[in-house]
């Protein structure tokens, strides 16, 4: 279901370095205590001044919240951390390419760059679907990279739907 674009369609995508696949595995880790809660496994950090000011994990069943999504609690907990809703030097690290509200919230919160692992072909709204972070009528532009962390993202998810599949038909839902 997650599969890694076959070109990336953002002009402006950055290339990675050895930091973010440090951060990424510190995402990729928050995603796994979301599958651990029965959440759909996805982890983000925020980084700022060069260590990680917040994260979150993927949490919309168990707090009854739709927008509870790992992106969203990270930009929060930001947020208080810093003392400021404008994380301008700031970078997201998330395992799934962002969605439509994320990546508004992104934009809002006027982050600078927004590190991803695996794209979502169904949602994703940075590169897959929508390419919301290079809109020409937004006046914040955020530099976006995929791909970091690739396969454990990607594995991640795949095993995680595979294993609800096979619970879903046990209990012949
Ligand atoms: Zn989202």
């Amino acid at each position: 279901m997650i599969e890694k674009a076959s070109r990336v369609k953002c002009p402006d995508m950055k290339t990675s370095t050895s930091d973010d696949e440090r951060y990424m595995a510190a995402a990729l880790e928050l995603a796994r205590t979301a599958a651990a809660a029965g959440e759909v496994p996805v982890g983000a950090v925020i980084v700022s001044g060069g260590s990680i000011v917040a994260t979150g994990a993927n949490a919309p069943i168990a707090t009854h919240d739709p927008t509870a999504h790992a992106e969203i609690l990270a930009l929060r907990q930001a947020g208080q951390a810093l003392g400021t809703y404008r994380l301008a030097d700031a970078t997201l690290y998330v395992t799934l390419e962002p969605c439509a509200m994320c990546a508004a919230a992104i934009v809002h919160a006027r982050l600078k760059r927004v590190v991803f692992g695996a794209w979502d072909p169904r949602q994703g709204a940075v590169d897959s679907v929508f390419q919301l972070l290079y809109s020409a009528d937004l006046n914040h532009r955020v530099d976006a990279f995929g791909g970091v962390l690739h396969d454990q993202c990607s594995a991640q998810l795949k095993t995680f739907f595979k294993q609800r599949r096979g619970l879903d038909s046990l209990s012949g839902v």
